[in-house]
């Protein structure tokens, strides 16, 4: 249906960037230093998202050693992506990484750094093949470091004000938002998408709750394509106590896994040694029995607390520091006592795939930026430890410099609106969809994958989806946020469904083997009949 909206106000700006991490954060500061006037809107506050991740220090990026190294880097992400990044995009990101981290320290960032030269596996990133540069950013000066900068800039800051629609309109785009309970227009030149990744769709996940894949569904609404969205990273973390709670892959080398009732589910040492070297499950290593098994678990009794975790504490103080350092932490921050019986489960985490951008971060849609988590290709099938916060600080900036370089060639923003007519759906009232679709990702669109799953899980939002079309009208938001996510749901369970394979990240119990049928990227778009249409690359 059509539904008209009233906006209590509209800003104009030359350059809107949606999101406030590390990517959206780079780029509105890069695009003030470049002279053009912007906005920076975020449904939280600056400093966000999981770029900011609460409760803990800071995170880790990593960097090339050298000139030499940045092509073994590359290697190594193709073959650790299984041949699924755009080799352009890794290459721009390797290349800048080094350069952009000076210029944090510049701007008052500091970073744990090794205290000695000397070669320490436990630094190696996740999934990589030897130690190059490990920095970890940390919050407790990065967040007053990019405050203070954009404070003193001429960026205008709109805190609180979640974009839910972007339209072209005349010669610019109108984003639509919600502030204070009422829906505002925010008009500009240029737009850059860094909205972070898809966790919101996923019962459990480790994200903050602002982070729902809407950035995603506006782009594909828009026409912008999606890449890899089929991968993605799952990783162990604590149902109960202290929910949330990443587990220290190092240390699952001490534990042994159960059912509820005691049966040993996992206590493979070799398995256990593996997995306790990768933090996201993959089906690149035999490793993948221990999520996989964890999984089957669920399903088999479609229960949260279904397996515990218990670590065999007597030979700790045998171990490595950093595995010392977790147990201390688990004690004092999270208070769990590393003898107690921990119930576990896989967690979405990151996301692999999103809008297809290039090497300016540019998306498919003239004007149209995108950087970070939300966009995808720089990553393949599986994605190295640290390059993900890379990737927000270096494509980030190169959109921010991009969008400013494309409103200048544009026209000034039109005279305002005062209402907007948009395409909506009405829902029924009190039908809670999101969580609904939330549990539906999680048991058929997350470890194991199956045709009969994923179809199944297809046909349930679409029922949903017919339902809700024929219910009653309820709350503007509350619609937004169901129709971005049935669409990204669909988006998503579809590509799933198209790879019948197993490669890194996406594991299709039917099709457990790799193929090379399919050594190809999986493009998403809008068809021209505005249903969900793919394309090989
Ligand atoms: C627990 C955890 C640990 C991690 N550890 C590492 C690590 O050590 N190394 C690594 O490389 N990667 C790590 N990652 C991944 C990495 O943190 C993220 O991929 C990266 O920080 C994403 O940055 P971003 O700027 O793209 O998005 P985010 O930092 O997620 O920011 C997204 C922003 O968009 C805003 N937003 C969302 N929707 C809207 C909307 N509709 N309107 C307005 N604003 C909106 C949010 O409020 C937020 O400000 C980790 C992730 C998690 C969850």
């Amino acid at each position: 249906m059509r539904l008209e909206i009233r906006m209590s106000r509209q800003e104009n700006t030359e350059v809107l960037v949606i999101g406030a991490g590390l990517a959206g954060m780079s780029a509105a500061l890069e695009a003030d230093k470049a002279g053009s006037e912007v906005i920076i809107a975020v449904s939280s506050t600056l400093c966000s998202g999981s770029s900011f991740y609460p409760g803990t220090w800071g995170l880790g990026m990593v960097a090339p050693q050298d000139e030499e190294d940045k092509k073994n880097f590359v290697e190594v992400i193709t073959e650790v992506g299984c041949g699924m990044n755009d080799i352009r995009l890794s290459e721009v990101l390797i290349d800048h990484i080094g350069e952009d981290i000076e210029a944090l320290e510049e701007m008052g960032v500091t970073f744990k750094k090794p205290e000695t030269s000397a070669y320490d596996e436990t630094l190696i990133p996740c999934f990589d093949r030897k130690y190059r540069k490990w920095y970890g950013y940390l919050f407790e000066t990065a967040k007053p470091a990019f405050k203070d900068r954009i404070e003193s800039s001429a960026i205008k800051v709109l805190e609180h004000t979640e974009i839910f629609k972007i339209i072209p309109f005349k010669n610019h785009y109108l984003a639509l938002a919600f502030w204070n309970g009422e829906v505002i227009g925010i008009a500009a030149k240029s737009v850059v998408i860094a909205t972070g990744g898809i966790g919101g769709l996923y019962e459990h996940r480790l994200n903050t709750d602002d982070i729902t894949g809407a950035g995603q569904a506006m782009a594909f609404d828009l026409g912008c394509e999606l890449v890899n969205v089929e991968f993605m990273q799952f990783i162990p973390g604590f149902i109960e106590p202290s929910y949330k709670t990443i587990i220290n892959e190092r240390a699952l080398k001490l534990a042994q896994i159960l059912s509820k009732d005691g049966r040993i589910i996992i206590d493979d040492l070799e398995v256990l040694d593996e997995r306790s070297g990768h933090g996201p499950f993959t089906t690149r290593l035999p490793s993948q029995k221990f999520d996989i098994e964890i999984f089957e678990e669920y399903l088999r009794t479609g229960e949260d607390k279904c397996v515990k975790m218990q670590y065999k504490v007597s030979n700790m103080s045998q171990e490595g520091l950093m595995i010392r350092d977790y147990f201390k932490w688990l004690k004092e921050k999270k208070k769990v006592d590393a003898s107690e019986d921990i119930f576990i489960l896989p967690f979405m985490h990151a996301a692999n795939g999103g809008i297809k951008i290039d090497e300016k971060a540019a998306t498919t849609v003239p004007g149209i930026f995108a950087a970070g988590e939300v966009t995808g290709g720089m990553h393949g099938a599986d994605r190295i430890g640290g390059l993900s916060t890379a990737n927000g600080l270096v494509f980030g900036k190169i959109a921010g410099r991009e969008a400013s370089k494309y409103a200048k060639k544009m026209d000034p923003v039109a005279a305002e609106e005062q209402s907007i007519n948009i395409d909506s759906i009405h829902i029924v009232e009190g039908h809670d969809a999101v969580d609904e679709i939330r549990k539906l990702m999680y048991r058929y669109g997350s470890i194991i994958r199956t045709e009969k799953g994923l179809e199944c899980a297809l046909e349930a939002i679409d029922a949903m989806e017919k339902q809700i079309r024929e219910g009653e009208e309820c709350d503007l938001k509350q619609g937004l946020m169901v129709t971005h996510s049935i669409l990204m749901a669909k988006i998503l369970l579809k590509s799933m469904l198209l790879r019948k394979e197993s490669r890194g990240s996406h594991y299709r119990k039917d099709y457990p083997e790799q193929s090379e049928d399919y050594d190809k990227a999986l493009i998403m778009f809008k068809d021209e009949k505005g249903e969900i249409g793919y394309k090989w690359r």
